[in-house]
């Protein structure tokens, strides 16, 4: 009569963060808000048997009971929770015409554009390393084309955000546009660092994109930890389709 059931799970705890943060720190039904919290699966953990993001919420005892008991269906609460993303800071609408969104579109396109730099100063980069075919033109001219729609971008988000994004959107540029001329001039120096000075160098434009994050996330007057230091991290997460916000507007670089 021994029968093998599968022990329901622990939430775990950046799953369980997230969900509070989603409902801040409060009961996700607008008109309650109340305190303390439970977290609730819209669709049963009987069923689904895994915790996933956008099937969860978070609820006090009351409401959860009302849930439970199907006085709150569950159609209802999944527009609950649709109500939660669309407040979330970090969902822009594409048409969404205001300054704040404009902001976040034009740090998220910036982003975009400097990374798809990065990629062929990259590619140039291997290419004169491993070149036995004299020096790779066409790499140049579409790092140099990448570096001009980069440099728009950055104009465009220090026009938005103010001169403090303006002032670190530029240092972002700027490290890369060393690391480019550095490349195209064959300087040793960027073809062969030691394990210590390329932490170093990485480190330097690491802290680039904290301090610009920081610039922009003051603009929006949010704290730097209430919206994403990348989109991508958002991509990784475990997120239904439909909230991926901004991540369909900008063109990805090929
Ligand atoms: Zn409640």
């Amino acid at each position: 009569m021994t029968t093998k059931r599968t022990k329901r799970s622990a939430v775990p705890r950046p799953l369980a963060r997230q969900l509070f943060v989603e409902a801040g720190h409060r009961c996700a039904i607008p008109t309650c808000r109340a305190t303390p919290l439970e977290i609730a699966h819209i669709v049963p953990w009987a069923r689904v048997r895994r915790h996933e993001f956008h099937n969860m919420i978070v609820l006090c005892p009351n409401c959860h009971t009302r849930f439970d008991r199907g006085d709150i269906d569950r159609q209802a609460m999944f527009r609950y929770k649709e109500l939660l993303r669309l407040s979330d800071p970090n969902h822009v609408a594409p048409d969404d015409p205001s300054p704040r969104a404009g902001l976040i579109r034009a740090y998220r396109h910036f982003q975009t554009q400097i990374d798809g730099w990065r990629k062929s100063i990259s590619d140039l980069s291997a290419a004169i390393a491993l070149g036995s075919t004299g020096f790779p033109v066409g790499n140049v001219k579409r790092c140099a084309g990448l570096a001009s729609i980069a440099r728009a971008a950055t104009d465009k988000l220090g026009e938005l955000g103010g001169e403090g994004t303006a002032e670190a959107a530029d240092h972002v540029f700027d490290w890369h546009r060393q690391w480019a001329d550095d490349v195209v001039d064959l300087k040793l120096s960027a073809f062969n660092r030691s394990r210590a000075e390329y932490e170093l160098w990485a480190e330097e434009r690491f802290m680039s994109f904290v301090a610009l994050h920081e610039e922009v996330c003051e603009s929006l007057d949010l704290d730097p930890t209430e919206l994403d230091f990348f989109e991508s991290e958002r991509r990784e997460r475990d997120l239904p389709e439909v909230s991926l916000g901004t991540l369909g507007l900008w063109p990805t670089d090929a």
